[in-house]
């Protein structure tokens, strides 16, 4: 047969891609995990083994460009990102420490904002503004810390192919496999 260099180039390179075993692996601070791939069952941020069973979690991600409705108004932005917003499915394992730690960081922000409210319901007692001001900050500061501490991992980016996570510890991201 006679070879047609105008032929196509085969599919081969994405195949291979894909194909070479590895569904989680590392990229520089990133762990990369295809959408049917499974984190290993080790702390995402210390290697030790995860207390078992593992809790399955959501994590959502947009892209950043988005942010650009906030300058319009904060509601459009909220209607819109939840509409685009993509989510996967993950299992980020804990060892017993870090769960405790993580179980600290989500009671201290839950009290945090016991306090706030607090001091806004004292505030409307003496119908203090500075105290409801304060009250109003310390409840922001709780859900806030509440909210960026108490997360496990993060999604940097979800597309249909990839997964990428931050947050994980670099004794786990070591483990893992290293690709470009
Ligand atoms: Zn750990």
């Amino acid at each position: 047969m006679q070879h047609n260099p105008y032929a196509p180039p085969q599919a081969r390179v994405s195949v291979r891609a894909l194909d070479d075993g590895s569904q989680v692996w590392r990229e520089g601070e990133l762990a990369v995990m295809t959408p049917s791939g499974e984190l290993p069952p080790r702390c995402v941020k210390c290697n030790a083994d995860a207390v078992q069973p593992i809790k399955e979690r959501t994590v959502y991600w947009h892209t950043p460009w988005l942010y650009v409705l906030i300058l319009i108004s904060i509601l459009v932005y909220l209607i819109v990102a939840l509409i685009a917003r993509k989510s996967a499915r993950i299992g980020p394992g804990l060892c017993e420490e870090h769960r405790r730690l993580r179980n600290n960081v989500i009671l201290g922000s839950l009290l945090g904002a016991f306090a706030g409210i607090g001091l806004v319901i004292a505030a409307i007692g003496n119908s203090s503004g500075a105290l409801g001001l304060l009250g109003g900050l310390v409840l922001l500061a709780a859900v806030i810390v509440g909210m960026v501490k108490g997360r496990i991992v993060y999604a940097v980016r979800i597309d249909a192919n990839r997964i990428s996570l931050k947050g994980c510890g670099e004794a786990f991201l070591a483990s893992l496999p290293r690709r470009r």
